[in-house]
Parts: structure tokens; sequence; C-alpha cells
């Protein structure tokens, strides 16, 4: 018998990567990972065409690329409102490794984390890792509200970082200025680091706004900016991560970039700067093509009178089954694959306030007609499943 590490048992593989192995083996279409079922924009796959053979497939250095972190700090300047230099940018493989390294360049074991309920399950899968201590405070009601008490509450237990998703996952809230200059003010009062993931940055609705937290007066020194490329540009299988803080703190969190990957893929990274230039009017005819999918799929489930939340930003929707089962949101979830082949993840994934309710999150970064084919299979369902309440 091997002896595992103790941690090891702690650990459960995502509830994403179990319902894409579950979508996988019946055949089901997969709204569970978030990744998109179109091919990234044509001119990028063009580039990455011609870097196949010009460019170097060996190791790139630690940091990245330098033109490619060059082109991310030009880019990050434009949307901090102030100079971004290549020495504060850091590639690493996603933003999960980048959310990973983070947190083993800063908490050791009893550490104390702030994060809101609902999470993206690798907040606290990195807690885990680090033995440090997460604490949670929920976004209620249908809005995802901050409680400004239970979040001050956190702040006053001496933790060390809060990490913020912005545009969150899977609430799909975009917070406004005004509830990050609140943050803002609660990180200057109990000198807290921000670590900020946001790699739905530019998947934000109209008249909704990204607001970049290392952006507002006098955080930048105390944010790390995690993002990635993966959603904005269609490259979720690229692994193209990257962080931007301060030198020093790029510097330290590196180490472990050094230790666990040693570098992003080089050609990718080479080939990612087409991407990392183009205008304006990518990012508006990405929001305009996400606009239409969250249009098409919410709109269906309005008509089959199915609720669900209504994201000012990324590509989920939480959809509540409730009102059709007295199954658990993990049992409806696998139901739900296996007898109408749909694939979403249930909420207990990303929460620990799931209060009896049936909720799974759905992706709709599919093609029109997938859409279509979901709203297909859950009229049958619909059909098929009186109310129970
Ligand atoms: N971020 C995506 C999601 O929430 C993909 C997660 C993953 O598998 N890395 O579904």
């Amino acid at each position: 018998m091997i002896d595992f590490s103790k941690k090891t048992s702690r650990f459960n593989s995502s509830l994403i990567r179990e319902m894409t192995i579950l979508a996988n083996k019946t055949g089901a279409i997969n709204l569970a990972q978030g990744f998109p079922e179109f091919a990234p924009p044509k001119e990028l796959l063009n580039a990455l065409l011609k870097v196949t053979d010009s460019v170097s497939h060996q190791y790139s250095e630690n940091y990245g690329v330098f033109e490619t972190r060059q082109t991310i700090a030009e880019k990050r300047t434009k949307e901090f409102g102030f100079e971004i230099g290549a020495d504060e940018i850091l590639l690493t493989c996603g933003s999960t490794e980048a959310m990973a390294v983070t947190y083993l360049a800063l908490f050791d074991k009893g550490d104390k984390i702030g994060t809101f309920d609902p999470f993206y399950g690798s907040y606290l899968s990195n807690a885990l890792l680090t033995e440090s201590e997460i604490i949670f405070t929920p976004l209620t009601g249908e809005k995802f509200d901050i409680d400004q008490k239970a979040l001050e509450d956190v702040f006053k237990q001496g933790i060390k970082a809060f990490v913020l998703c912005n545009p969150s996952n899977p609430t799909g809230k975009v917070f406004t200025r005004d509830e990050l200059l609140n943050i803002a003010e609660l990180a200057e009062k109990y000198d807290v680091i921000i670590i900020t993931d946001e790699v739905y940055e530019h998947m934000v609705f109209y008249p909704n706004e990204h607001i970049y937290f290392a952006s507002l007066p006098g955080m930048y020194k105390r944010t790390i900016s995690i993002s990635s490329l993966s959603k904005t540009f269609s490259i979720t299988g690229w692994r193209l991560g990257f962080i931007t803080a301060q030198k020093e703190i790029v510097d330290n969190i590196r180490k472990f970039h050094d230790l666990l990957t040693v570098c992003s893929p080089t050609p990718l990274q080479i080939a990612a700067v087409t991407a990392l230039r183009f205008g304006d009017e990518y990012y508006h005819e990405l929001i305009q093509l996400y606009g239409r999918k969250k249009g098409i799929l919410l709109g269906g489930l309005d008509e089959l009178g199915i609720s669900h939340s209504t994201p000012n930003g990324t590509y989920y929707t939480l959809v509540d089954f409730s009102e059709f089962t007295k199954l658990d949101d993990v049992n409806f979830a696998k139901m739900l694959t296996e007898k109408y082949q749909i694939a979403g993840v249930p909420l207990s994934g990303f929460s620990h306030n799931v209060n009896g309710k049936t909720v799974i999150r759905f992706h709709f970064a599919k093609e029109d007609k997938t859409l279509y084919e979901v709203l297909g299979n859950l009229r049958r369902f619909v059909n098929e499943n009186e109310k129970v309440h």
C-alpha cells in the first residue's frame, strides 16, 4: 500500500472536470467546463502557423518571452491608466498556475485568506495546498450583493489577502466602482493584499463596465492581478495566463513558476502577440457575440419557466431547478447529463451555501445551434417533470 500524503486525501478533483468526464462518457452536451466551442480568431491561427517554423521551440525565459510580456505590459498600461513595465508581468500556464504560484509565494501554514462565496474552486484547493485558511463571506440575493458587515468581519480576522474574482465565476457579478472602492478602503485599513482573478475582464455586458482593481487610487502596490488569454481569445488549451504586479512581487512568485512549470509554451506565447495587439473592435465584437448567446440561452429558459441568474459578465448562468426536483444538485446534475444529455456543474462545487437548492451552472460559450439543442432537451425535461414545489 502506498502511503499518500495527508493532503492528497483532502483533495478532490474539481466538479467541473468530473462533469466534463461524465459528459464525454455519455455523449452529453458539455455546458460544464467553461470553454468555447468555436475556433479562435483566424488572424491568431495564421500567426500560429507562421511561428511554427520560424521561432524557438525550446524553453523561454522563466518570466516569459520578452516581446509577449512587453505587449501585455502595453495593454495593461492602457487599461490601468499608468505605466506598467515588462518586468511587472509573469507568463504562467493558465491563470490556474498563476493562482497556485501566488498562493505558494504568499501563504504559510495558518495564514488567513478571505474571499466571497460563491467562489471559484481553486481558491479553496490552493488553501489546502498551502495549509492556509480561507474564510468566506456571502454574496446574497438575486444580484449577489455584498453583506458589508460580514465582509468587514472577514477583514477584521487578520487576513493576509483577499481573493476577488471580477467578473465573478460562477455568479456573473461585475463589481461596481463603489463596491470596489469599498473593498479598497478595507484593504488599506487592514493592510490586506488583493489577489484578483480577472479572466473574464473582456466579457462584460453593456452598460456594465470592468474596473481593474489595480487601477483604483493607491491600490496597485497591494494588488496581484491574475488573468489569462484563454477566454479572451478562445484558446483555453494554450495555457497562457499572466500575473501583473510590482516587480518585487513578480520576482518572488516567479520562484514557484520556475519550480513547477519552468515556462509557458514558447511558440504559443509568440503567436499570442498578434492577438494581444487587436484593437477595440475585437473586444466589442466579443461582447456582442456573447451577448447574443446569453440572449438565446436565457430567453429560452424564460420561455420554459426555469429560473436563472442574469450575469452582467462572464459566460455563465446559475440555473435553479429546485421547483422541479427533490434531488440534490450533484445527483440532479448527473441525472440531467445521463437522461437529458446536458452536463452542468452543481453549485456546491462553488459554494458552501447551497441551502438545499438544486442550482446548476451552465456556460453559453457554444455554437447557437448547440444552445438551441440544449433548449430542446430542456423542453423535454420540463414536459416530463411536474413542478414538485
Ligand atoms: N474556468 C473554467 C470554468 O470555470 C474552466 C476551468 C478549468 O477546467 N480550468 O469552467
